[in-house]
């Protein structure tokens, strides 16, 4: 493939095919945005008027399409469709045991209920964390399964973020102008750690989640014998502008037994990180109360079968 270049009236139209151009040119023009799936791009220009004068798509920048196994995981390019993150998560899931893949299970659990086959088909996994969507079905995921991101930029050095920390505010992330975000790394489970993915939309199919979770605890086993947790990372999205973390609930769960006082004192924790004004945006302000509750609980009970 060659560099194209496509001037318009009121778009110029971009496709580098080195990693090398596509850093030139976000440099060039850092207000630019890139296309893969164009599925929110597109929307924002069609219906909301914005006005995009350079658009620059990376889809013939191999380092942006790559897939690789690493020791620690799997290290996605950012312009990886989210078909083809699923064919090889759902590969690597049959390869290895099924402690080391629990977040790819959750993935592509999400996956399944993410939009129809035409849109993940088309849409790429930097699209939909860089929108930075407050409903993300993803980004929950990846805050809590300790998924970090890498951000490039012309003549600055990769900058590695825990997705934890990306989101930082109503569709602002941890990105600068000359930036784009380059890699996903997914890393593998540990034994006995457990990560789960959460969603309740109006509808089940290619529908907008109301509430949407990550969760992930590591178990270990204590001197006297008895299982406790660990380590515990809690996410959710359409609870707040960003998708958040819930601290106070990983605080109850840390160093506690996996019973049913250890439940109640999450389920009151909740009450302080998910905290919703009856005047919040999206309304339903009881229900999704309720829903980041009711997942903790499905967590629990999803959990408890596990170590059976
Ligand atoms: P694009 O529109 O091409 O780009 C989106 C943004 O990402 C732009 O701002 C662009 O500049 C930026 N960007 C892209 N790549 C990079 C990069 N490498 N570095 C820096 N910035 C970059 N979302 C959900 O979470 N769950 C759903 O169930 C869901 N269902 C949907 C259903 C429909 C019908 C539609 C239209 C959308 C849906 N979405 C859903 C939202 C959307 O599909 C996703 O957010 C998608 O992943 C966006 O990817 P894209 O490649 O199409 O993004």
């Amino acid at each position: 493939p060659q560099y194209l270049v496509m001037p318009g009236p009121q778009v110029t139209w971009h496709r580098p095919v080195t990693l090398e151009q596509l850093l030139e040119l976000k440099a060039t023009h850092p207000a630019a945005k890139l296309v893969v799936g164009n599925t929110e791009v597109g929307i924002e220009m069609k219906f909301k008027d914005m006005k995009y004068p350079i658009l620059i798509a990376p889809t013939h920048v191999p380092e942006l399409n790559s897939l690789a196994v690493t020791e620690q995981g799997v290290t996605a390019g950012a312009g990886v469709t989210l078909t083809r993150l699923m064919t090889f998560l759902k590969a690597e899931i049959a390869a290895r045991p099924a402690w080391q893949t629990s977040t790819f299970q959750a993935v592509v659990g999400q996956l399944r209920w993410f939009a129809g086959n035409q849109i993940r088909n088309v849409s790429a996994l930097a699209g939909n964390i860089v929108t930075g969507s407050p409903i993300s079905d993803l980004n929950p995921l990846w805050m809590a399964s300790g998924t970090t991101f890498t951000a490039l930029g012309k003549d600055s050095a990769p900058r590695t973020v825990p997705a934890s920390q990306f989101f930082l505010g109503y569709r602002q992330v941890d990105l600068r102008p000359h930036e784009i975000l380059y890699q996903v790394h997914i890393p593998f489970t540990r034994p006995h750690e457990f990560v789960k993915e959460f969603k309740q939309s109006p509808r089940r199919e290619d529908d907008i989640a109301i509430v949407n979770a990550g969760m992930r605890v590591r178990l270990e086993q204590a001197a006297s014998g008895g299982w406790v947790v660990a380590e515990a990372a809690v996410a959710y999205g359409g609870v707040a502008a960003r998708a958040i973390m819930a601290p106070q609930v990983a605080a109850a769960l840390v160093g506690q037994p996996w019973d049913e006082a250890t439940l109640t004192a999450a389920l009151e924790a909740v009450r302080n990180d998910v905290v919703i004004a009856d005047s919040a945006p999206g309304g339903k302000v009881e229900y999704r109360r309720a829903l980041a509750a009711s997942f903790i609980f499905k967590f629990f009970a999803h959990v408890a079968t596990l170590m059976d």
